[in-house]
């Protein structure tokens, strides 16, 4: 039975999705202005696997994730795409454009797979509009010359996701007044655009653009209906954006708006959370170059989603090494499923005791992932499972063969691949092609072993170093001669 942390209520709940079998998810998506960070990775790493979860369980999911390209202010109140713009001189739209691409280039590489739906907020400002109009006609905002703000006094369960107080907030020195807001809290639905403002839209309150808050509220409730299943996003999207779409939504429907809020850690760099305005960001682009993306995906789940991630060099050189580790296990796996002469259906009482252990350790290990995954979707726990696992096929992989080792290896095989499938790791690495192939290696390794007993040492080195020059790497242990695959 799967439970989640829902932020909601501060702590873990069954997860009893609102219709039967199907799932509805919206997770913030990235405002498009410049290259995403690890930041970025951590949140759509970590929900890429819940999704992924979501969908090994067997449901119906539909996942929606915004592109935000209008709307979102810096705190000077600049609108980030229009500096983003005058910073590269192209036009907003061309800079949404390179960066979407930019985004989905560097999820793909980390195998995060693509949303159902990626809306962009300009894409979508008529639903806004109407969204707005509704709070207006229901009294939660108000028009103030060409701006309309959300009236937060009116809406009595402002704070209950953040668990903050509106008379606590307010006495908070970052509230200023603002000439406008009949409160210092109201936030802007519609911001009046001055004319030489380029992203600007007609609407019953003149020309202008909608504020970053409501572009959430409308798409989300567009594409999953009123009330939907989980709502997704870094923790610091509590509080103001994740506190304003709840207030923005169920003012609007009359109707509960999210039913499990998940938030993911921050990256934290020396102790200081990794934010692109302290400058202490590390593109993806950069990353990539110094570590394989899934060696950057093992690093993110490495550490559980509600928690933070430190950013260390160790511990991505780490994951790289570990996941070569996990390559090599599975390529000797394969192999040693290949090489064997006769396959028997699987007969227990003719397991030998290591065998058999390794059998009942993976169906353990099956279940330990399960379990691992329903309680809050703890992928370290599942990475030390599959780890493990591999390491024990590994050591069988190279003992000598028989048909009952076979039938182990399949299961211990097929584990792995339901859990890498469900981390999403992209691992397939080198696969010996055929049968033939590992016959003849095989075969080679046994004539240089004869030629090696005979002291012909010349000759079995020179067929060492030329199959290692074709990737195939040869062992000399006092049991034997094994090979595996670079
Ligand atoms: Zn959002």
């Amino acid at each position: 039975m799967l439970r989640v942390y829902n932020t909601l209520n501060r702590g873990k709940e069954k997860f009893i999705p609102i219709r039967e079998g199907q799932v509805g998810i919206y997770v913030c998506g990235p405002t498009v202005y410049d290259y995403a960070h690890l930041g970025h990775a951590k949140s759509y790493v970590s929900f890429d696997v819940i999704v992924r979860y979501l969908n090994y369980l067997g449901y119906r999911v539909r996942y929606v994730q915004n592109i935000t390209d209008v709307g979102h202010l810096l705190d000077t109140g600049e609108d980030r795409i229009l500096k983003g713009a005058v910073r590269e001189r192209i036009e907003p739209m061309e800079l949404v454009e390179k960066y979407t691409r930019v985004y989905f280039e560097d999820m793909d590489a980390l195998n995060v797979r693509r949303p159902n739906i990626s809306p962009h907020a300009s894409a979508h400002i008529p639903e806004q509009i109407e969204l707005i109009k509704r709070l207006l006609s229901k009294g939660y905002a108000y028009e103030v010359n060409g701006s309309v703000y959300y009236s937060v006094k009116s809406f009595p369960e402002y704070g209950k996701l953040s668990g903050r107080r509106i008379e606590d907030l307010r006495e908070g020195a970052r509230v200023e007044p603002h000439p406008e807001k009949r409160f210092p809290l109201d936030f802007a639905l519609w911001k009046k655009a001055d004319p030489e403002h380029i992203m600007r839209w007609p609407s019953p309150w003149g020309w202008g653009y909608p504020g970053w808050h409501i572009e959430c509220s409308a798409m989300s409730m567009k594409y999953l209906g009123d009330s939907f299943d989980i709502h997704g996003g870094g923790i610091e999207n509590i509080f103001p954006h994740h506190e304003c779409e709840i207030a923005q939504s169920e003012a609007a429907t009359g109707r509960p708006f999210v039913r499990y809020w998940l938030h993911n850690g921050m990256v934290m760099v020396g102790g200081d959370e990794m934010h692109k305005s302290l400058g202490n960001f590390i593109t993806l682009r950069e990353l990539f170059r110094r570590y394989s993306p899934m060696a950057v995906r093992l690093f993110i789940l490495n550490s559980h989603y509600r928690s933070p991630l430190e950013y260390s060099d160790e511990a991505l050189t780490a994951a790289e090494h570990g996941l070569e580790r996990l390559k090599a296990a599975l390529t000797n796996i394969d192999i040693a499923i290949r090489r064997n002469p006769e396959e028997r259906d699987y007969e227990e009482e003719r397991l030998s005791g290591q065998e058999k252990e390794l059998f009942e350790a993976t169906i353990d290990a099956g279940k330990q992932f399960r379990e691992a995954m329903d309680d809050d979707f703890n992928a370290p726990m599942a990475i030390g499972i599959l780890f493990e696992l591999a390491r024990k096929g590994n050591v069988l992989s190279q003992l000598e063969p028989t048909g009952q080792r076979l039938a182990v290896l399949k299961k211990v095989k097929e584990t792995i691949g339901e859990i890498i499938g469900v981390l999403g790791f992209d691992i397939d690495g080198r696969r010996v092609e055929s049968e033939e192939l590992v016959r003849l290696v095989d075969l080679l390794v046994k004539v240089r072993s004869h030629l090696r007993r005979m002291a012909e040492w010349e000759v079995s080195d020179r067929i060492r170093d030329e199959l290692n020059k074709l990737g195939i790497v040869l062992e000399d242990r006092s049991e034997g001669t094994v090979w595996r695959l670079k």
